[in-house]
């Protein structure tokens, strides 16, 4: 019998653990392939063609103070916003980027000071997404340090601090957590979209980063926006693009333009498939399948989530984050990703995000197949509590 419930996907039995017994499953990165099911069922409506005299122009033709940004991309970015209603959109300035990586690297350009002798510190609390270290200190800049947990940054004076909401490992609502007047705050809401939790009102920080990677699931096509609130900041920032890349590909700029009205149309067009419902519906069940195994071998605790109301969907909704942050119930020196690892699931260990061993970031977001070996295989790990 299969222990877990099973609804639109298949059940995770030993018969359909198809891989290799020896292969193992990677769900180290978010790399959001879970969406190419609803995509497929799109058909050709996301459809674009290019002519060869299209796009030859370093320029886009809008009236952008970001002069690379395609005003289709303007457009539809807006409009989304605003069926989503999870961000303010009126009186910000757009700024496009390769990923919203670039724009945290472009928004730190913009928010260091240049008047400086020392660079500014730059924080987040732990758990923190990994990437913030490394992009803060790859090029070793005179402009920022990474300065570590947000939570014991002591230090006077300047710091900017990312705020990751919802959190990037860990999936919980966050506020800015350092207590000082002097601090620029960068908002990382590459998450705050229906399918992972409630929209509770409609973001309105100064910088605001947003990227179609973990909404639509259009990683590969690299795009990212900034919406930001202060003219200068804004222009610094597409002055770091202008010097990095001269801009960002108009292809990807319209594809992404696409998309995004492809969505838009399914929330507002009842003959279509609500992207964010179907979505938030495979999360969900998802969620609910993981949770039962972890239940089941009584080995390891996941983070909760609070029952809050959607804007959206106009419902209360519990959180379905696109990573479950994995805490093991064994010794404190036990290395959950090794752990896993042993049993041929590829996860990120909690070190990388400035928390412990006993911690583990798993992706949600692969496809079925990969899933569904997940739980199959962290199924078979039975804890000392269970007698094996
Ligand atoms: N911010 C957060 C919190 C993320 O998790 C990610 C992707 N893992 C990014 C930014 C960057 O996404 P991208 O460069 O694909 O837009």
């Amino acid at each position: 019998g299969c222990l877990i419930k099973c609804s639109s996907v298949s059940c995770a039995t030993p018969e359909n653990d198809t891989k290799e017994p020896s292969t193992t499953i990677n769900l180290d990165h978010g790399d959001p392939t879970m969406y190419e099911s609803y995509w497929r069922k799109m058909g050709n409506k996301c459809d674009i063609t290019f002519n060869g005299d299209d796009s030859l122009s370093y320029f886009a033709n809008g009236k952008s103070l970001c002069w690379f940004l395609e005003s289709k991309l303007e457009e539809q970015i807006k409009r989304l916003h605003n069926v989503v209603e999870n961000a303010i959109v009126d009186d910000y300035y757009i700024v496009v980027g390769t990923g919203s990586s670039q724009l945290m690297q472009a928004a730190l350009y913009a928010l260091s000071p240049t008047d400086q002798l020392e660079p500014i510190s730059v924080v987040s609390a732990t758990p923190f997404y990994s990437s913030y270290p490394e992009v803060t200190d790859f090029v070793k800049s005179g402009l920022h340090k990474w300065a570590g947990d947000a939570r014991t940054f002591e230090k006077n004076g300047l710091y900017i601090e990312f705020v990751t909401s919802p959190n990037n490992p860990d999936g919980v609502i966050r506020e800015p957590v350092v207590n000082g007047n002097q601090g620029k705050l960068i908002y990382d809401l590459a998450y705050y979209w229906p399918q992972y939790t409630a929209i509770t009102s409609p973001a309105n920080r100064d910088v605001m980063l947003f990227t179609i990677s973990k909404c639509t699931g259009h990683a590969g096509s690299r795009i990212g926006w900034a919406l930001v609130k202060d003219k200068e900041v804004a222009r610094k920032m597409t002055k770091f693009m202008e010097i990095s890349t001269i801009g960002v590909s108009k292809e990807a700029q319209l594809r992404a333009a696409k998309i995004l009205e492809v969505v838009s149309d399914s929330c507002l067009d009842p003959k279509m498939e609500n992207f964010f419902e179907y979505s938030q519906s495979l999360m969900t069940d998802r969620w609910q399948r993981l949770r039962q195994v972890v239940m089941a071998n009584d080995f390891f605790v996941l983070q909760k989530y609070p029952l809050q109301y959607c804007l959206f969907t106009k419902d209360f909704c519990e959180s379905h984050p696109a990573f479950a942050w994995l805490i093991c119930k064994g010794r404190e020196e036990e290395d959950c990703q090794k752990l896993l690892k042993e049993h041929k699931i590829h996860t990120r260990s909690g070190r990388r995000f400035g928390s412990d061993l006993r911690n583990v970031r798993i992706s949600m977001l692969s496809r079925d197949e990969d899933f569904n070996i997940f739980l199959q295989r962290l199924m078979a790990i039975r804890g000392p509590t269970n007698g094996n």
